[in-house]
């Protein structure tokens, strides 16, 4: 039985890369300094130097950050792209179905004239 297609050639480029997503994560990842709390440590004096990446996103219009340890950095840099890449491809799919709707609309008027 052959299925027929109900998307287009944009759709079906989307699809394709949407069936090999990887773990992604919708929160943004920032890198930044802060003091460690040792009296006895040198940013006691120098201020800020300790590097800490924070994950954040919001939830309930509430801003949430997690802390992410030096070992996971990059691969939550990974979930972090990931993520960026299946919000582009979910508009891009609606656009593309949007654009397949809209094809047929016309193609039913062409055909009645
Ligand atoms: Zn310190």
């Amino acid at each position: 039985m052959t299925r027929q297609r109900m998307t287009n050639d944009r759709g079906k480029a989307a699809l394709e890369r949407l069936r090999r997503i990887k773990p992604f994560i919708q929160a943004s990842l920032n890198i930044t300094k802060k003091r460690c709390g040792n009296p006895q440590c040198r940013c006691s004096q120098e201020g800020s130097i300790h590097e800490v990446a924070l994950l954040t996103w919001k939830e309930e219009k509430r801003t949430r950050t997690l802390y992410v340890p030096i070992e996971l950095r990059q691969e939550v840099k990974r979930w972090v792209q990931e993520g960026k890449l299946l919000k582009h491809l979910a508009a891009e799919l609606s656009q593309a179905q949007r654009e397949f709707l809209t094809s047929k609309k016309k193609r039913r008027k062409s055909n009645k004239s």
